[in-house]
């Protein structure tokens, strides 16, 4: 068998190839460009695109594409070939460094929030060189920025990479400041757990509200769930043990350093982590991860639901966010150190984050809201809706004694003074991890569970990186003026646990008292996606975004607009795909079951024999009941789908969406799933729960 090592990367034009294949001067000089994250010259960028092609020819491509993130959170690519004519029915195969450098898909259909007017249907990309380019089924792919002509940001990864300047830029005037010379940037790390289902492909395709919204709009409860909780951690079943395997094989050949896979809690939910890496890195991985899951599932005639909740009464799927900064020398800030200065520094970097996650509360929480994920948060399986950060009782003791001036240590406990005492080292794996916490530390780096399955982690990143750079900024401002530095360090320090402390819960995120609790600190519970995005334009949060320049206000409107709708529109998707499925299945297959009964009874009745043929007459009484009301009922919801089209404001439409539509939804469906549960196995048109969810031999 071939070795990992021979072919990971194989298929991404990585440094080592660059180093191989470009010429030195070229090489360095595209080093720099990275570096100083300046724009790439069209003398350099033709000899790289020369390098690329004939690269990419040599490892089988023959088209290549921009490939971006539009704000729909998915990936988009536009293929071109490389041929090029030459006369007498001859091509030759190029590629230039314009071609490399900016490229001009149709953005028309791609929404933007009202940024792109439609007569510039035209936006542009370019290349952002920090991420390597790779080869995906015979293309060569160019991982880029999507701009609109008038500059603005029509797609993620823009902002991202804006957000992670400006983290750099303020954690530099903090490094500084405790003497650190040699750092030049400093990144935040990503590693984004990513959950997913796996079901068999021949009842994916029995289920129209599978394929039409990714998640099951009707389903009554098997009689095994995940109760048992043999799942988790269990032994993987051999088909979904190959698909893992070449799931496997194809990142690692994209250089995504998929590192471990196991099962999760509900029945055929998985789990795939990779190491972590550079945020924008990790964030084009984990499109790419999300892409191959689904493609390398069909081919094991499998289907991947990355839908945050595709089932109800088992476990949703998340994408869990682990994030850290580190220096370009390689340091994590947020490892405790091993002297009192390095602890000093981890204090300072740590309440920034305390800080940030305080004071951004409400942007977080709307990064990661979805019509999906509404489903999945509060749902006491997953994290509340309401923000809050879990450090674990050792750190929480040490916070607490500096703010209050009370001793700390074991036996011989005493006052802890920054800049002299030296924070013990935390057990790296503290079995006592708190599951239950949206924003967790995790020894060296804080977990931030919300995020749904679906849904790209740039933009909660981005959230995280901009909150934290502006809350270093204000540290550096007042530390820069002290006179006495660490006397003002420490008072920092107190103070900003003294005001933040009210986001710190260790306890239980899924009991009850914690939501009241979280109202008396003043904490935010937005539980639905329009409570949430209706605070996105507030100004703090405005004010947040333009200072760093990761959004204009034009972009930020798009942003809101976008997401109102899209969540109209996942609404109004599901709603019709349940009404196709009442209508042409459910009523005319209960309706069959009771004519079936009819017919029974009056057999039965027929033979004569004193006794009432009491099953058929009961069900025949109750069944009709519940089949007259779901008639109703889905006609009331036909009526509110009609009023849903005269909304002209996107909010108002998205909260007749919350309170009418998917009331109105629920009620149907727990109506359908009461007639499942008595109609005959055979008559019922669709696969049950228990079928599905154990289709996975
Ligand atoms: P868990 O017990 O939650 O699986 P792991 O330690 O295995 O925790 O890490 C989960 C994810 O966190 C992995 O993707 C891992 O690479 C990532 N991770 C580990 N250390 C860091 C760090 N310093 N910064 C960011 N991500 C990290
Ligand atoms: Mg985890």
């Amino acid at each position: 068998m071939e070795s990992v090592s021979s072919y990971f990367g194989s298929m991404v034009f990585n440094d080592t190839v660059m180093r191989q294949r470009l010429p030195q001067d070229t090489y360095e000089q595209l080093q720099h460009t990275i570096k100083e994250k300046r724009h790439l010259d069209i003398g350099l960028a033709n000899i790289i695109a020369q390098a690329m092609k004939e690269w990419a020819i040599e490892n089988g491509a023959t088209h290549f594409t921009h490939w971006f993130q539009p704000m729909t959170g998915i990936t988009a690519e536009k293929h071109e070939s490389f041929i090029s004519p030459i006369g007498g029915g001859k091509v030759i195969m190029e590629f230039s460094g314009k071609e490399l450098i900016r490229g001009e898909p149709d953005a028309s259909s791609f929404p933007s929030g009202g940024l792109r007017a439609t007569f510039e249907a035209r936006g542009y990309t370019a290349w952002d060189a920090t991420s390597y380019a790779f080869i995906k089924e015979g293309t060569l792919c160019i991982p880029t920025a999507f701009c609109s002509f008038g500059g603005h940001a029509l797609d993620k990864k823009t902002p991202l990479l804006r957000s992670m300047q400006a983290l750099s830029k303020q954690a530099l005037r903090v490094l500084r400041l405790f003497g650190n010379e040699d750092v030049h940037t400093v990144d935040s790390s990503v590693g984004a757990e990513q959950e997913y289902f796996l079901i068999d492909k021949s009842v994916f395709e029995k289920r129209k509200d599978l394929i039409y919204t990714g998640r099951t709009l009707f389903g009554a409860k098997p009689p095994k769930g995940q109760e048992l909780g043999d799942h988790y951690f269990g032994t993987i079943k051999p088909r979904v043990f190959a698909f893992m395997k070449e799931l496997d094989t194809e990142l690692w050949k994209l250089g995504i350093t998929a590192k471990t896979e196991h099962n999760e809690v509900a029945p055929g939910q998985h789990e795939l982590a990779p190491i972590y890496s550079s945020c924008n890195i990790a964030t084009d991985h984990n499109q790419l991860t999300m892409e191959l899951m689904q493609k390398i599932a069909k081919k094991h005639d499998l289907v991947c639901l990355l839908h945050e909740k595709p089932f109800a009464g088992v476990n949703g799927s998340g994408k869990h966010n682990n994030w850290s900064i580190a220096t370009d020398t390689g340091v994590n800030l947020l490892n405790p150190g091993e002297t009192p200065a390095e602890n000093a520094q981890f204090l300072l970097f740590l309440c920034a984050v305390i800080k940030a996650v305080d004071e951004y509360q409400d942007l977080l929480r709307i990064s990661v809201a979805s019509a999906g994920n509404d489903h999945r948060l509060g749902a006491s399986e997953a994290p509340p809706a309401i923000v809050s950060i879990f450090i674990g009782a050792e750190l929480a003791e040490i916070l607490n004694a500096l703010e209050n001036d009370v001793p700390y240590g074991g036996k011989e406990k005493e006052l802890m003074k920054i800049g002299v005492h030296t924070i013990p080292r935390f057990p790296r794996d503290n079995t006592d991890r708190n599951r239950t916490s949206p924003f967790a530390f995790t020894a060296n780096k804080f977990e931030f569970r919300m995020p749904g399955s679906s849904a790209s982690i740039a933009d909660p990143n981005i959230v995280i990186n901009t909150a934290v750079a502006s809350a270093l900024r204000e540290f550096a401002d007042i530390l820069e003026n002290a006179e006495d530095f660490e006397d003002e360090l420490h008072k920092l320090i107190r103070a900003t646990i003294s005001t933040h402390k009210r986001i710190i819960f260790n306890g239980n995120g899924y009991d009850e008292a914690w939501t009241r609790e979280a109202e008396r600190r003043g904490l935010c519970n937005y539980r639905t996606t329009p409570d949430a995005v209706s605070h996105l334009l507030d100004e703090k949060n405005v004010r947040l975004f333009t200072e760093y320049g990761v959004y204009s206000v034009e972009e930020l409107n798009a942003q809101f607009e976008i997401r109102m709708e899209n969540y109209c529109k996942v609404i109004r998707i599901e709603a019709l795909t349940l009404l196709n499925m009442v209508n042409k299945d459910i009523l005319p297959a209960v309706s069959a079951f009771l004519g079936e009964l009819g017919g029974s009874y009056l057999a039965r009745r027929g033979t004569g024999l004193n006794a009432e043929p009491v099953y058929e007459k009961e069900m025949i009484e109750s069944l009709t009941a519940k089949l007259n009301d779901l008639y109703a009922q889905k006609n009331e919801l036909q009526a509110l789908l009609d009023k849903d089209l005269e909304y002209a404001d996107v909010t108002k439409r998205a909260f007749f969406c919350k309170d009418e539509i998917i009331v109105k939804m629920a009620k149907i469906r727990a109506l359908v799933d009461s007639m499942e549960e008595v109609t005959r196995s055979e008559v019922w048109p669709y696969p049950t729960y228990g079928a599905i969810l154990f289709s996975v031999k």
